[in-house]
């Protein structure tokens, strides 16, 4: 091309950069894969631009980021990350990590023109918070320079150079960009957490630096696993950014406490009566327990006329805007609520007091049974440590451990990687989809035991996603490039041939959200009331579509879901997942068809399509309300939540729960004749799944 050809190609292009908008997308757009090509023109000064003017609050932010502890090591870092491919980095949580080290890469001109630094997150909350933060720190405007990406959910432009995406969405990524073209730099954020996707994120990415040489990882922890690290990744060189912690005391109840919660907000009331001035950060495990607690905590200072308190709750489902005010200074104390989200993902400055009831909710999985279930356990050691570790950010500390000392010595030393406690069939097919058939010799840091692949490549025979060979058949391919769980994504793939795709993608997205229907503590008759006004007759999958159905109706109006005691923000965001989803279905041909509600067949066909997907994940009635679940062996009962008044003999069901009981939530009735056509291989004629030595022989086939 001629100088003068090129320099225009330049301006065409930077004008392109200048009338582009941000938009909410989701990633798997295919114009995004020529992104890189038609950037490159640019020069490494146009592709990360010095302003000419920063805003005061550029300097202001500047001079205490300056402060952090990774500053110190900027040159020490830019040095190692230009002589290296693959870098290991700890530090003490609050050390500046996020948000700083994607900036050092950016200066050291790492980060190719057309090209990005992309930072994973365990976390969604975390995502998009340190995405608006550093944007902030940056002084460019969220979305275009700085993005981020989470499951439904992107925000980044032509002009974006640093994403901050979950570890979950660059593997999603890598299925149809394996060599993650996109990128420049790699940074594995929060590795420590091992959680599944950033463990299975390792064993790609190792690969794809043998054959990428120009691309470069940077793996990031905050506790000392880093000897594991190193070796996994052929000994990569160490950074260790030495923390700024100052001291904190660690106070242990002398008895067991028999009631954490109780014990919990009796603490917060202590501190504010009686200690100095210092935010207080209180680790609890779920959504509800942290509403209800700092509901009491507010009425307690009330009560007993103390000085006000601002609490404020932290959990991963709370919107963006409520999830800064935790960053906000106020006139009253500080008392942050929140989830294992404060423990290393996000750090709040200002924190003295820490009250730590050690316990979280932690994923479990019995490949035996096939039960994976989300159940409030003890917290390991190292948790235990980095929650102390919040207190003393500012100046020295105090934590208050709701248990004693003897127990915090029998706590596990870590939490065991989620590949070991979690149900693979999802994470098996994304591989599959690699091209990474020989799962037993993939590099896992951690292997899962041969029994949860084994269950994982089950499932997914059933599903038609593999053939008797192993090998991913088309569906299996439509489903993975679905973000959803393997049963959904069959049940979608079904749809047309129920004639209720329309139905389907609406059930799917509504299953994909945060619950629909609000039940305040203060009224909860009220709001049941208002749900049974949408229950159907038949169960919760067609009151889910009532919902959506009413709230189209009504012009999606927001009054007119408080009045209903509906989430407004979730059924949108349904909405929006729901036109995702439609997306996919029209890539892969699958037509958008739309049954005819006055047949008497309507809706005898959308759960035949519910079984198509969910035949596995079903429950037949044993005695009054006593259910069996099949396959698993389980006895159950309906969750309280369900809207299903009368107790068929078969039920699918969307979720295990367990708690203090055994529960199916989310139920419908199916018919066992409509089980056995979905899938006559699963059921044998007794109406119990096969589990003849055929079976077994062909798990064993499948796994080579
Ligand atoms: P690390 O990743 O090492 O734990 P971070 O980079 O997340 O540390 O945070 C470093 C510091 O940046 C925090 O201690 C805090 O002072 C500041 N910070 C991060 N996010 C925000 C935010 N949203 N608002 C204000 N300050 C923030
Ligand atoms: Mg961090």
């Amino acid at each position: 091309m001629s100088k003068r050809k090129s320099e225009m190609a330049d301006k065409d292009q930077k004008k392109k950069l200048k009338e582009t908008t941000t938009t909410t997308t989701t990633t798997n757009t295919d114009d995004e894969s020529t992104k890189t090509t038609t950037n490159t023109t640019l020069t490494a000064e146009e592709w990360i631009p010095k302003k000419e003017k920063y805003s005061e609050r550029y300097y202001q932010i500047l001079e205490k980021r300056k402060d952090l502890p990774v500053w110190k090591q900027k040159e020490e870092f830019i040095e190692k990350i230009k002589s290296t491919q693959v870098l290991i980095l700890v530090g003490e949580t609050g050390s500046g990590k996020t948000t700083q080290i994607p900036q050092f890469v950016c200066d050291a001109g790492l980060v190719k023109p057309g090209t990005m630094v992309g930072v994973t997150q365990p976390r969604r909350v975390a995502a998009t918070s340190v995405a608006k933060r550093v944007s902030e720190e940056m002084d460019y405007e969220l979305g275009q320079e700085v993005g981020y990406s989470i499951r439904f959910e992107e925000l980044s432009s032509p002009k974006t150079f640093m994403k901050y995406l979950t570890d979950g969405m660059l593997l999603r990524e890598s299925m149809n960009d394996p060599l993650l073209s996109k990128y420049s730099v790699i940074i594995l954020d929060e590795a420590h957490e091992r959680t599944l996707s950033t463990d299975i994120l390792f064993g790609l990415i190792k690969d794809v630096i043998k054959k990428r040489k120009d691309l470069k990882l940077i793996v990031m922890s905050a506790t000392l696993e880093s000897g594991k690290f190193q070796k996994y990744f052929d000994n990569a060189p160490l950074i260790k950014v030495p923390g700024r912690l100052h001291k904190v005391e660690i106070f242990y109840t002398p008895e067991p406490e028999r009631d954490y919660l109780d014990a919990a907000i009796r603490t917060v009331i202590n501190i504010h009566e009686d200690e100095d001035d210092g935010d207080i950060l209180v680790f609890l495990t779920g959504e509800e327990e942290i509403e209800d607690t700092c509901a009491k905590i507010q009425r307690e200072c009330r009560n007993r006329n103390l000085k006000p308190m601002k609490t404020l709750p932290l959990y991963s489902s709370l919107p963006i805007f409520q999830q800064s005010k935790i960053f906000d200074t106020y006139k009253e104390r500080k008392c942050i609520v929140s989830t294992n989200i404060a423990e290393t993902s996000l750090t709040i400055d200002g924190i003295v007091y820490v009250v730590d009831p050690g316990f979280s909710k932690q994923k479990t999985y019995n490949p035996r049974s096939r039960v994976e279930s989300l159940l409030v356990a003890p917290i390991s050691k190292a948790s235990s440590n980095q929650r102390a570790g919040r207190a003393g950010r500012t100046r020295p500390g105090k934590c208050f451990r709701l248990y004693t000392e003897a127990a915090f010595k029998k706590l596990e030393p870590q939490t065991h990687p989620e590949i070991l406690r979690s149900n693979l069939s999802a994470i098996i097919l994304q591989l599959l989809r690699l091209g990474v058939v020989d799962l037993v010799h993939f590099d896992f840091m951690d292997p899962p035991v041969p029994e949860t692949l084994m269950r994982a490549l089950e499932v997914l025979h059933y599903l038609g996603a593999l053939d008797d060979e192993g090998n991913i058949t088309k569906v299996g391919e439509i489903m993975s490039e679905f973000p959803l769980d393997p049963q959904l994504s069959k049940m979608l793939i079904a749809s047309p041939e129920h004639n209720c795709s329309n139905e389907m993608l609406t059930i799917a997205a509504m299953l994909s959200v945060p619950n629909v229907f609000v039940r305040p503590k203060d009224s909860r008759e009220d709001a049941d009331a208002a749900k049974k006004a949408f229950d159907h007759f038949d169960g919760d999958h067609l009151t889910l579509l009532n919902v959506y159905h009413a709230f189209k109706q009504e012009k999606e109006d927001q009054t007119w879901c408080y009045d209903n005691f509906l989430n407004h923000r979730s059924i949108k965001q349904a909405d929006s997942v729901r036109s995702q989803l439609a997306r996919i279905m029209t890539k892969f041909k699958l037509p958008l068809l739309s049954g005819d509600i006055n047949s008497r067949a309507y809706y005898n066909s959308i759960k035949k399509c519910l079984v198509a997907g969910f035949f596995m994940q079903v429950a037949k009635c044993e005695k009054k309300n006593q259910y069996f679940t099949l396959g698993d062996e389980q006895s159950v009962i309906f969750h309280p939540s369900t809207g299903l008044s009368r107790k068929p003999e078969w039920v699918i069901y969307n979720e295990f729960v367990l708690t203090n009981q055994q529960y199916i939530r989310t139920l419908t009735e199916v018919k066992f004749e409509w089980l056995v056509e979905a899938c006559p291989d699963y059921f044998n004629q007794g109406g119990f799944p096969k589990k003849s030595k055929d079976a077994i022989d062909r798990s064993k086939r499948l796994m080579r």
